[in-house]
């Protein structure tokens, strides 16, 4: 009889199992001689797998010894085997992985899966549909029968939520937020990144008093953006009760990753705040200030406001400017409600609370004037004919929306629920069209010198060159506003428009520091939410299942990229920030000697891409107040007077155009893409 493992000595164990291997190898190698498939295989993972485990239970005792018996050589070790040593039974006799499973597996179907299911959102239900059919045609070796398994679901999701602040928060951490994020950003480690913070409220659901209060980072860099991603959420019946409390891990962190940098295997990035990005909510929350309906709002100076028809107005455009060291020692008591918790980080309280253009100009003005022109009873309301009017141009504008943009305009009369991306449409590039003729020539005068300011603002290369002319702009719009609409209709938005050429002189164009990417991923952690019952649990494991997945490589494109038909023909090119076709509405170009043009070929010659189409000899500026508007390149094309143009290659598109019509047939105005 053999004796039992256990009972041999140390030495006779260790020669046990070199006897063991001698003759598992040898088995192997005559395995190979009879069957190539089978043998490579095993020669690629088994042995492998088997001497590790020997070599690591020799240095930790033998008694922890264990493998399959060398004289009957396992299987060859697949992926999925491996995958099924991580799965254990809970007691709902629900398969889940324990440790980080799926090191094989992740470039597989399973891998692969979860990338898709995460980047889909695909619902639970349908994932175990989806696997249930896979595995009865084949799959059963690859996948589990539970989504949980699948995805990694964490198996306790309320030992990660803390009950606090009158609420439920949940904190991820920031210096592994920004780490992630850099990951699936850049394959290197870069020395200094800026970043971004946005707190705001999401509400969960519309039929109840719940939302989210998440703590949102983004991260700019080398060029490039990455995030946003949620550091921390809170969840209740409505914001947090403290804002020290709210953001206390937060801000922990935060000064640490300040004073100490990010450290990734020796290498350390410095991380710079470069702004708090709220909306009027968001800031005077976390800030700890008076908000917009209050006398003391405004964040940027110390204008006292005044009461009118039932609200609080900011008319004086000349108080004297807040600054740090006076928010600091609050030289304006009135101001402020407590010591904010970001008083704390060395930060700039005053020039590093951004006035976010998304909410103030597109969700504030911009729907406040439109409101005006559409409902008030205010003298400039537009009468139906002028309406109709505005409606049908409006119709007709909807087949010339190039496709950078993701919404056609809808009608105004939908003002009330349009979106802040219909809003900055209509400022940037149709509103200067559909308005013309219609609206009293003031108030025309007055909407173009808000749209030329913030086209201006928004930029990149006029946004400091013309930075004082775009901040006369907006004093005179405001200054005309009151003339115009009324002192009751100087809000806290619209006083506001004075201090935004400032924010961009200190932080860059609008766009750099606009809440848009920040929206854009609050609807994505809300569409994450699928039932009404605990919304924080169902969005901490749809992110930890994220956190858990491989690290996506960073995706480089090289630009400009040529998409073909099945035919071999071009059919778009598309370039870093728009994309071009010899079709309308994609069509319209400027190009670098500042001609509009309009594509009609685009084709492949001795390996370089060219375009063919007509270029236009005459135009003339759109409107002349308050600026002309040729400096902008804003045109009112005549078509006939187009020439043939051929072979202009690919370096000499500078800008895409929005080619929109005119009342007159031989005649479009072309309006250059600025935002990306
Ligand atoms: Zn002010």
């Amino acid at each position: 009889m053999p004796k039992i493992r256990q009972t041999l000595s140390r030495q006779r164990k260790h020669q046990l199992i070199k006897k063991e291997l001698a003759a598992y190898e040898l088995s192997i190698n005559e395995s190979k001689k009879t069957d190539n498939e089978f043998s490579l295989s095993i020669s690629q993972s088994a042995p492998i797998v088997e001497n590790v485990h020997i070599q690591d239970n020799f240095n930790n005792g033998f008694d922890r010894v264990t493998f399959s018996p060398p004289h009957a050589p396992s299987p060859p070790i697949t992926g999925s085997l491996q995958l099924e040593e991580h799965f254990r039974i809970d007691e709902h006799n629900t398969t889940f992985l324990e440790g980080g499973g799926f090191s094989k597996a992740e470039a597989s179907l399973a891998g692969e899966l979860r990338v898709w299911i995460s980047d889909q959102n695909i619902s639970k239900q349908s994932v175990n549909s989806l696997l249930k059919i896979l595995r009865k045609h084949g799959h059963s070796d690859e996948l589990p029968q539970d989504y949980r398994a699948l995805l990694q679901t964490p198996r306790c999701t309320s030992d990660k939520i803390d009950t606090t602040n009158g609420g439920y928060y949940v904190h991820f951490g920031l210096a592994e937020t920004l780490k992630r994020e850099l990951k699936k950003a850049s394959d290197t480690f870069p020395k200094k990144i800026d970043m971004y913070i946005n707190c705001d409220g999401l509400s969960v659901a519309s039929s109840s008093r719940s939302e989210m209060w998440p703590i949102l980072v983004s991260i700019c860099f080398n060029g490039k953006r990455a995030g946003p991603a949620a550091v921390g959420i809170h969840w209740g019946t409505s914001k947090p009760t403290s804002p020290h409390k709210y953001l206390e891990k937060f801000i922990s962190e935060l000064k640490t990753v300040l004073n100490n940098g990010l450290h990734s295997n020796g290498s350390v990035c410095n991380v710079n705040l470069k702004a708090v990005v709220c909306d009027t909510l968001g800031r005077s929350f976390v800030t700890c200030t008076k908000g917009h309906s209050a006398y003391f709002g405004c964040t940027k100076c110390t204008e006292k406001g005044e009461w009118c028809v039932n609200h609080v107005v900011l008319p004086n455009l000349n108080a004297p400017l807040r600054s740090d060291e006076s928010f600091r020692m609050k030289l304006q008591p009135e101001h402020h409600s407590d010591v904010s918790p970001l008083e704390a980080l060395p930060i700039n309280m005053v020039t590093q609370n951004a006035l976010d253009y998304m909410h103030l100009v597109c969700l504030g003005v911009m729907k406040r004037m439109v409101e005006e022109w559409m409902d008030r009873t205010n003298g400039v309301r537009l009468n139906s004919t002028s309406k109709k009017l505005i409606e049908q141009r409006i119709l007709q504008l909807r087949s010339c929306i190039p496709s950078e943009f993701s919404r056609k305009p809808r009608p105004l009369a939908y003002f009330r629920i349009y979106k802040a991306t219909e809003f900055r449409l209509f400022l940037l590039y149709t509103g200067p069209v559909i308005l013309k003729g219609i609206l009293d020539d003031n108030l025309y005068k007055n909407f173009l010198t808000l749209s030329i300011a913030i086209r201006i603002l928004c930029e990149p290369e006029l946004c400091i060159a013309l930075n004082d002319y775009a901040n006369s702009l907006l004093h005179t719009f405001v200054e005309n506003y009151i003339v115009l609409y009324g002192l009751k209709s100087m809000t806290f938005n619209i006083h506001n428009l004075i201090h935004i050429a400032d924010d961009v002189k200190n932080m860059g164009c609008l766009d750099s520091f606009s809440c848009f990417c920040f929206e854009n991923f609050l609807k994505t952690l809300k569409a994450k939410i699928k039932t009404a019952a605990n919304p924080l649990h169902q969005v901490v494991n749809r992110l930890y299942e994220e956190f858990s997945l491989p690290p996506q490589t960073a995706e480089y494109k090289c630009f400009p990229i040529v998409h073909r038909t099945n035919q071999d023909q071009i059919k778009k090119i598309d370039f870093e920030a728009f994309s071009i076709t010899a079709k309308s509405p994609d069509r319209c170009f400027m190009s670098a000697n500042n001609d509009i043009m309009l594509s009609e070929r685009v084709y492949e010659l001795n390996g370089e891409i060219f375009i063919d189409g007509k270029m236009i000899t005459v135009n003339e500026p759109l409107f002349k107040e308050p600026c002309i508007s040729s400096t902008f390149h804003v045109y009112l094309n005549q078509i006939s007077t187009a020439v043939n143009f051929e072979k202009l290659p690919l370096t000499s598109v500078k800008k895409k155009c929005l080619e929109l019509p005119h009342s007159t047939d031989d005649f479009f105005v072309s309006v250059p893409l600025i935002h990306h």
